[in-house]
């Protein structure tokens, strides 16, 4: 767009994630203008929601729903497939559980029920779909099982969706402003009705008769995250956008929005130990080190702290992260044999790695940068007595293949390891995105300390609390944002539409 600002829009929507854009096209579907502020110069933006793999949890009741979603799909690779079914059930037993229930039930019942439509929605959009073929499936027979309830994902991953996304707003009329950050609410007693924004370093205020924020949460500012998680998560690293510090949750805030949710909670995974602060575009999600499942990890007192096979990657991977920041010095060596590199995902295989290799266990314990080598032998030799050698390893289900005796067990898929070479990666903690946010009801409404709705101000995306709690089911961060974005971005041009003017 040209390097003004318009003085107004119908719909002012903060971000340009997906979310964002799922806001934006949802507004524009009731014929109302649409600004979106992007506070990332272009060749920033995206947020979060481009450093993703594009990975969309979604229910499906069978293939043929897939089939409908991704028609693509050819006769050949259903045959060579076995993409079983995600119900609504599965979806709320795995939100139920993983957030210990604390997930908010009517939103959380959105999420799931709105999920296959509204995929169906942005593939109607634009938006183009594909099975995950590499990560969530295994090729048992000839045939590749997916496993986890995660079978989906965007064409070219982050890049692609957000890509697409960008693509169809603009063909659909929507202005997109980079570079645009936006400062604070212009809000009354009426309710919102506009955004103050910072833009080519000129303050100015865009009036709009409905605001929606999808500005992602504050897991980019050191100074809330230490406040909001406690220490010591100033050390974490970030794995995403460096542009998510909060501002829209603070702005809303500003104006009387009730905080709510798991607000000294985050998703956070174990992260390449030498990653740099903020993530990197080249690299996305390629620094996380997901095959710990069938591997140990050691601290640097040379001992195991988790169970590393509890379960599936899915469910744990999002946990794991706090776990490996609350260790001394805020790292841990993942350590795998022979048996089990040819598996390690591929993320093990790129460059920015930080791995060393040995012929033997003695050798490997020394190559363990900080860490009590003597105490790490000793660790590796007694998990390898405790194995349960007896019970065949299948990645594919949780085997039961555990330990016996030790103080922290691993319950499934415990390898030896005995079996040269041997590797082992360091990671650290990285910081997906927080959970503590803003209140939102059924329509996406931000809803204040009093318990009303504010009038003008909708919410959608990493931003809004109550719905993730200690935990994360794998790839319902894009599905949320895309559900809630769709329905703020909705409410917001439906509004819009029946005020004067419009
Ligand atoms: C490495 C990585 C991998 C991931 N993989 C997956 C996955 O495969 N599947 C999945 O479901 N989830 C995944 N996630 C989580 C997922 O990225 C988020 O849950 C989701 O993208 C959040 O979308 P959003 O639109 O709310 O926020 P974002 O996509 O982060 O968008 C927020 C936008 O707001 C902008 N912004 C911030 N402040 C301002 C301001 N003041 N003014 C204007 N604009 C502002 C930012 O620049 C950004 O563009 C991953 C995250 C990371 C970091």
């Amino acid at each position: 767009m040209s390097e003004t600002l318009p003085a107004s829009a119908d719909v002012i929507v903060v971000g340009a994630g997906n979310a964002a854009f799922c806001a934006a096209l949802a507004a524009a579907e009731h014929g109302v203008s649409v600004l979106v502020l992007e506070r990332a110069p272009e060749n920033e933006a995206g947020g979060n929601s481009r450093f993703t793999a594009g990975a969309f949890r979604c229910v499906y009741d069978g293939v043929d729903d897939l089939r409908t979603l991704m028609p693509d799909l050819t006769d050949e690779e259903v045959a060579n497939a076995d993409f079983g079914t995600y119900t609504e059930e599965k979806f709320f037993d795995d939100m139920g559980r993983v957030t210990e229930y604390r997930t908010d039930p009517d939103l959380c019942e959105i999420l799931v029920k709105r999920s296959k439509e509204t995929m169906l929605w942005m593939r109607d959009k634009g938006v183009r779909f594909m099975p995950i073929w590499g990560r969530q499936a295994y090729k048992i027979d000839g045939k590749f099982k997916f496993w986890g309830g995660l079978t989906v994902e965007a064409w070219g991953g982050g890049p692609g969706l957000v890509d697409a996304l960008t693509k169809i707003a603009l063909k659909t009329g929507i202005a997109v402003a980079y570079g645009a950050r936006a400062l604070s609410l212009v809000a009354d007693d009426d309710g919102v009705k506009g955004v103050r924004v910072r833009h080519n370093g000129r303050t100015v205020d865009v009036k709009a008769k409905g605001v929606v924020l999808a500005a992602g949460g504050f897991q980019a500012n050191a100074e809330m995250r230490t406040r909001y998680l406690g220490p010591p998560w100033e050390l974490a690293k970030v794995r995403g956008t460096r542009f998510n510090t909060g501002d829209a949750i603070k702005m809303a805030l500003d104006i009387g929005a009730m905080p709510t949710g798991n607000w000294s909670g985050g998703h956070a995974v174990g992260w390449d130990r030498n990653a740099p602060e903020f993530g990197d575009l080249a690299v996305g999600d390629n620094f996380q080190k997901h095959s710990y499942p069938w591997g140990i990890m050691i601290n640097a007192n040379g001992e195991r702290f988790v169970d590393e096979g509890a379960d599936f990657r899915n469910y744990t991977y999002a946990k794991y992260g706090r776990v490996i920041l609350m260790q001394p010095g805020q790292f841990a060596w993942q350590v795998f044999d022979n048996k089990i590199i040819p598996m390690l995902r591929d993320e093990y295989r790129i460059k920015r790695v930080t791995k060393v290799r040995a012929e033997t266990l003695e050798e490997l314990v020394k190559k363990l940068d900080d860490v009590d080598a003597v105490a790490a032998l000793r660790t590796i030799k007694a998990y390898n007595n405790a194995v349960m050698t007896e019970v065949p390893f299948n990645p594919n289900v949780k085997d039961g293949r555990g330990t016996r005796g030790l103080s922290i067990p691993k319950s499934n898929w415990a390898n030896t390891i005995d079996q040269p070479p041997f590797e082992a990666y360091a990671v650290t903690c990285g910081l997906t995105f927080t959970f503590g946010g803003l209140k939102i009801d059924t329509s996406a409404r931000v809803i204040d300390t009093d318990g009303a709705a504010i009038p003008g101000l909708f919410a959608a995306g990493e931003l809004v609390g109550g719905i993730f709690y200690f935990n994360y089911p794998g790839g319902t961060g894009l599905m949320n944002g895309a559900v809630f974005g769709r329905i703020a971005g909705g409410s917001a041009g439906k509004r819009a539409g029946q005020m004067p003017g419009a």
